[in-house]
Formats: structure tokens, C-alpha cells, sequence
């Protein structure tokens, strides 16, 4: 069931790799099928070295097993959760990379201080409140994509597709999972650019017409960047 999708996905995890976002068995990308209901999703704690296509695995929006043999990623709650909340979210991807991981630990949203960050998101990309003591000893992975949501009321996530969750890490998200890895690669680019412009000069600004125009330029309804 879902065999392309489950290709797709499994491709997608397996960029993060080849771009360097991910070691070991962290992070987790995952894709969902909005006619059927249902999410594809990495295995749990399984080695990328030694993952194949077939072991990922196939949950309902309620996180039920619908197919297969392994353990479902333990971020999946977070995942669904950002699925139900915005309807236009086809990927969702975590992972612990460097530099944006370094900004969640800082506790601290990264402004738009440059073209690259504006030509993909509009707003800051916004680190998360602190987790509660019910929140964190609760359903901690479901709860997470409620802090996650809650940042972004008032906000455009379409337009801003990414946040960092305090202490723990960035989640991206895109139209398809392949999107939602782009995002996530940029995301990591554009923490480690900012963490370079910061050390440089702590009191750097950037001119919010810049950030317009190259937002709308890629995105707006005007936007002319690219082959048509
Ligand atoms: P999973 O292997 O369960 O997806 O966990 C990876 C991770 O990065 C947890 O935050």
C-alpha cells in the first residue's frame, strides 16, 4: 500500500543524510496521502545505513498502525499533529542539525537578516515557548506539535515553513516531503549564516523591503523568479 509514497519518503529521509542534516538515527521525515488519510512515516531508532523503503510505516491521522512491522518514528505525534492543524502540509521533517539546533538551545527565533532567509521565509523563523511540566510528562510528542501550532497563530506557516523547538530541535514542512527536506537544508543554512552575521556584528539590521521583495518575488502574487 501507498508503495510510491513510501519511495518518496524513504528518499526523503535519506537526503537528509546526503545533505548532512542528520547522524546516527536522528531526525525523520514523513508524507501523507490528504485523499486517503494517511501518513508514511520513518521507523523509530533504525539506522539509515541499513533502512529500506519498505520499513517505513503507514499511520492513520490518529497514529494508528495501519501497515508495517516496525515501530512508527516517536516524533510521529508531532508530525500528525501539524497535519491536522494545516491542511496545505503534504511533508514534515526533524532532525537535529547543527546550527539550527544550536538556535533552539539558545532559545531564540532567527531574525530575517538576509536574502537567502527571506527568499524562503517571510517571517522570523520562531523558536517555541518552554514545555510545561504536563506538557512534558503528558503526551510530550503530541504536545510538542501543540506548542509548535500555538507559535504560529497569527502566522502564515506556508510562509514561514519551519520553527525550532526550544531545547530540542528544528521541524520543517513543505507541499511533498522532498519540499519540506529543502526547507529543512535551507533552515540550516540560514541558522548558520546568522549565527556568522551575529558574531560579526551583534547589531546588524536589514532593511524590511529587502525581505519583501524577495519574498514576493519567489512567492507573491507577482512573483517572477524561476522559468515559467
Ligand atoms: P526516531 O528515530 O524515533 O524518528 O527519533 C529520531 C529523533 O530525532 C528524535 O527526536
Amino acid at each position: 500500500m501507498l508503495e510510491n509514497l513510501k519511495e518518496e519518503v524513504y528518499k526523503a529521509n535519506m537526503d537528509l543524510v546526503k545533505h548532512g542534516l542528520v547522524i546516527f538515527t536522528w531526525g525523520n521525515v514523513s508524507g501523507i496521502d490528504r485523499e486517503k488519510g494517511l501518513v508514511v512515516i520513518k521507523p523509530s531508532g533504525v539506522d539509515y545505513d541499513v533502512m529500506k523503503p519498505e520499513d517505513m510505516v503507514v499511520v492513520d491521522l490518529q497514529g494508528n498502525i495501519v501497515e508495517g512491522n516496525l515501530k512508527p518514528s516517536s516524533d510521529t505525534p508531532t508530525h500528525l499533529a501539524i497535519y491536522r492543524a494545516w491542511p496545505e502540509v503534504g511533508g514534515v521533517v526533524h532532525t537535529h542539525s547543527t546550527f539550527a539546533t544550536g538556535w533552539s538551545q539558545a532559545g531564540l527565533d532567527i531574525p530575517n537578516i538576509g536574502t537567502t532567509h527571506a527568499d524562503y521565509f517571510h517571517e522570523a523563523i520562531p523558536c517555541t515557548a518552554d514545555m510545561t511540566e504536563e506538557e512534558v510528562n503528558g503526551a510530550y510528542e503530541l504536545e510538542t506539535g501543540n506548542v509548535i501550532i500555538k507559535r504560529f497563530e497569527g502566522m502564515n506557516p506556508m510562509h514561514t515553513p519551519g520553527v525550532l523547538v526550544k531545547n530540542h530541535g528544528p521541524f520543517a514542512w513543505g507541499k511533498d516531503p522532498h519540499d519540506a527536506v529543502h526547507n529543512a537544508v535551507v533552515m540550516e543554512q540560514v541558522a548558520k549564516m546568522a549565527s556568522i552575521a551575529f558574531a560579526a556584528n551583534p547589531n546588524l539590521t536589514m532593511n524590511p523591503l529587502l525581505v519583501e521583495k524577495h519574498f514576493n518575488r519567489k512567492h507573491g502574487p507577482n512573483a517572477y523568479y524561476g522559468q515559467k
